[in-house]
């Protein structure tokens, strides 16, 4: 069997080009002899390496100057207590629970300060995105924190919730380049790669200057406290190496793609594919409301869970392999970030159709 069609919600599948490239530079990267893994993070090679990766993220996402780019480790949970630590200053901030992701780092930011939950939608098991037009913003919240795109659950937000001139700090890490995001409009957008942008490993943290701070809250590790980053252009210690150049690799991809306006536009026409045929058929349907769906995570299910569970094992006998939900929600996710071919959900969808026909 040759590559499959891979629907992880993450690790994810990565750009078939960037991976020949990767293995092509294994051995021996631009005639220095070793591969980028060997190298040592100080050296003029991989300096360049990462100071054009930042160059890339910069102009697909058109970050203004104010703006840090930290290429750091921990994953992105590693920020649900970085965030707070960092930048309650008052001590108080609200947060928008939409998803596990959310309310993981709503629980975090409350062993640190007053954490407040000024929205949810736990009551329909987060199949939906609140109004978030005129919430109770604190006065003294130091922030208002979203999850942007809730990978379990395939919401997102259409519209960004009105902070009431709060500083925004959203988690994208499922939707990072799927679309053009308006750096402008958060504090700090951050994500962990290994979904859209590269392998796991590296979480990228894009931060307004005014938000990196040297007294933050007491006893922040040396290593939480962004400005230690900052300060250090991500060396302050060995960065994940491997993984910067890989994400490098798919900001280069990325580009060649025509940058996030065009890979917006590629990403419509794929979820619009799978979510036109769970609209029609009568045998899988759609999680959540029409108006939030996600372009990344589409969650579905038949309603019957030996007949879920039948799909999933024939989907992936035929190479569609990680269709089953999470562990949470149970019935059938696709992940269908940037790197999934058209070819893959068409044929996904083709199979799906042969599947309702043959269990009726
Ligand atoms: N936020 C979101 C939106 C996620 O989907 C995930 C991982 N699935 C996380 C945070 C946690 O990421 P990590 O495993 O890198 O800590």
């Amino acid at each position: 069997m040759g590559r499959v069609y891979n629907f992880s919600a993450g690790p994810a599948v990565l750009p078939e080009e960037v991976l020949k490239e990767a293995a092509d530079e294994m051995l021996d990267y631009k005639g220095c002899g070793m591969s980028v893994m060997e190298m040592s993070h100080r050296s003029k090679v991989f300096d360049d390496i990462i100071k054009e990766a930042e160059q890339d993220l910069r102009d697909l996402m058109n970050i203004p100057d104010n703006y840090k780019v930290l290429f750091l480790q921990g994953g992105a949970s590693q920020q649900f207590s970085a965030i707070p630590m960092n930048l309650m200053k008052n001590g108080v901030a609200d947060y928008i629970v939409t998803g596990q992701w959310a309310k993981k780092a709503y629980q975090e930011a409350s062993r640190y300060g007053k954490a407040v939950k000024i929205a949810s939608s736990e009551d329909k098991t987060f199949s939906y995105i609140p109004d978030c037009s005129d919430l109770p913003i604190d006065e003294d919240a130091d922030y208002v924190y979203i999850c942007e795109n809730n990978t379990i659950y395939g919401t997102k937000y259409k519209k960004l919730p009105n902070t009431k001139g709060k500083t925004l700090v959203a988690d994208v890490s499922s939707c990072f380049l799927s679309e053009p995001h308006d750096v402008e409009k958060y504090g700090v957008i951050y994500g962990g790669v290994q979904k859209n942008v590269g392998p796991a490993g590296v979480v990228i943290v894009i931060i307004r200057e005014d938000l990196i701070r040297d007294d933050v809250m007491e006893g922040t590790p040396t290593m939480l406290k962004y400005k230690t980053q900052a300060d250090k252009d991500s060396l302050y210690n060995t960065p994940p190496c491997y993984g910067i150049y890989i994400c490098g690799k798919v900001f280069k991809w990325l580009k060649k793609q025509g940058g996030l306006q065009a890979m917006k536009e590629y990403n419509e026409k794929k979820a619009k594919i799978l979510y036109d045929f769970l609209d029609e058929s009568e045998m899988f349907k759609g999680t959540v409301v029409k108006e939030d769906r996600s372009l990344m995570n589409v969650p579905f299910v038949t309603g019957d869970k030996e007949l879920d569970a039948k799909f999933v094992a024939e989907a992936e006998a035929n190479g569609f392999v990680n269709l089953k939900g999470h562990r949470t929600v149970g019935g059938m996710r696709a992940s269908i970030y940037n790197a999934m071919p058209i070819e893959g959900v068409e044929k996904l969808v083709e199979f799906m159709k042969k599947f309702e026909a043959e269990n009726k």
